[in-house]
Formats: structure tokens, sequence, C-alpha cells
């Protein structure tokens, strides 16, 4: 069973503001009342830091610290679709933990979610989200995820959430039959939202939109 968050001790904004980001959402063609549900109920304020909380309802990206950004939600709602929408996936790795926000998101719809996040500093601070929120049964790892997670593939779906120059295959090697990979494919000024689905002899990519995501880099730090 996905997991239900928490609530119990989180200060949270009005109803009101976030029932607004949805009514955006809504606009702007995510109609997946699932997701509409879990973002209309996720703190996204506990993501940030307190001196950028009153702008966590804006429908706007945001600095996280060592130059990373935790994604606009339309751009996370839009991933989190596109991955629901070819089957209902049981588990799902994200690459790129960064805020723990999108990780949140997915831990409200699938049973299983394994994130990796190359960055120490960031990834402490999502866990302590994440132990905050009662979500315990996420899976961390901190390390390069171009490597994906080998002992605990295959996934029924992969969520990139920093952009690589062209389609990771070692990660596309970790997709169960069926699964589908999104990732933001490109160099900075030139990305694509990119939809990969493993299909009995090979792939059917799809090109969803163009979007700005930071780099997926190598190494840990
Ligand atoms: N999903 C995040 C988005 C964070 S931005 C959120 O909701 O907040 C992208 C993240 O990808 C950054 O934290 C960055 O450190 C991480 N990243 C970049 N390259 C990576 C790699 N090779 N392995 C794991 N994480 C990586």
């Amino acid at each position: 069973m996905a997991a239900k968050i928490d609530l119990s001790g989180v200060g949270m904004t009005s109803q009101r503001t976030r029932n607004r980001l949805t009514d955006r959402l809504r606009d702007q063609g995510i109609s997946n009342e699932g997701i509409l549900d879990v973002m209309a109920s996720t703190p996204r304020h506990l993501f940030v830091d307190e001196a950028l909380a009153h702008r966590a309802y804006e429908d706007t990206a945001l600095p996280i610290g060592y130059s990373q950004t935790l994604s606009q939600p339309y751009i996370v709602a839009r991933m989190t679709q596109a991955i629901l929408s070819l089957g209902r996936p049981k588990n799902v790795l994200e690459i790129g933990t960064g805020s723990g926000y999108q990780t949140v998101i997915l831990a409200q719809l699938i049973d299983e979610v394994s994130t990796v996040e190359r960055i120490s500093g960031l990834l402490e601070k999502a866990i302590s989200r994440f132990r905050l929120l009662g979500l315990s049964q996420i899976r961390y790892k901190y390390d390069d995820g171009q490597l994906g997670w080998p002992e605990k593939q295959p996934f029924d779906a992969i969520m990139v959430t920093a952009s690589p120059r062209v389609i990771p295959q070692e990660l596309v090697a970790q997709l169960s039959p069926g699964g589908c990979m999104v990732v933001p494919v490109g160099t900075p000024g030139n990305q694509e939202l990119t939809l990969i689905q493993r299909e009995e002899n090979g792939f059917r990519t799809e090109v969803l939109e163009k979007v700005r995501f930071v780099p997926l880099l190598g190494g840990k730090r």
C-alpha cells in the first residue's frame, strides 16, 4: 500500500492556498486526481528554507542549496503523471532526491519508492523530512545515481530529476518489461522531457515537452 503522510505537528498553510495551486495544475493539463490530491495535502513549505517558505505554494522552482533546485510543482505533477499513465507501477526508482519533495509525492502513490542522491548534505535533510512525515518505508542511498540501484532492479518506473545529455543506458537496463522511465534529456538550454517504455522487442520513446533541469553529474560529494 502506498503511504499516507502524518501531518500531526506539521504547520500547514491554508487549504485555500494549496487548492489554488492544484487548480492551476488542473488548468495546465494535470488530470490524475490521485496526484492532485496528494499535491494538495503535501506541505511543500517543509522542503525549502524557512526564508522561502512563503513562496512554497507558487508554481515555481525554488533553490535548495548546493546550486540545486526543488522542481516547479507543475513539473513534479507532469513527471508523476507520465509514469502513472502507462500502468500501475509497483516500485519506482528516483534519481536525484534533492529536497525529497518529489520522493514524498511518489511515496503516497506507489508502494515501493527508492531514491538516490549524490550530495550528502541534501540527502540528510531529505531523510529528516521523510521521518517528520512518517514515511519510514522510503529507501534511500547516497551514491552516483547514474548507476541506478542494481541490487533492487528491475523497476516498473524510473524518474530522473536531473538532466543527462543522452538517455542513460545503465538505467534503461534496470526497467522491468513494460516499465517506463521519465528523464529530461539534452544540453543546458535544450532539454526535452522524454518518456521511454520498455517493450517486448526494444523501446518506445515519446518527447513530452521542453524543460529546464540541473545537470545529472557523476560521482559523490
Ligand atoms: N527531486 C528533487 C529535485 C532536485 S534537483 C526535488 O524534488 O527536490 C536534482 C537533484 O539531482 C539534485 O539534488 C542533484 O544533486 C541530484 N543529482 C544530480 N546528479 C546526480 C547523480 N548522478 N546521482 C544522484 N543524484 C544526482
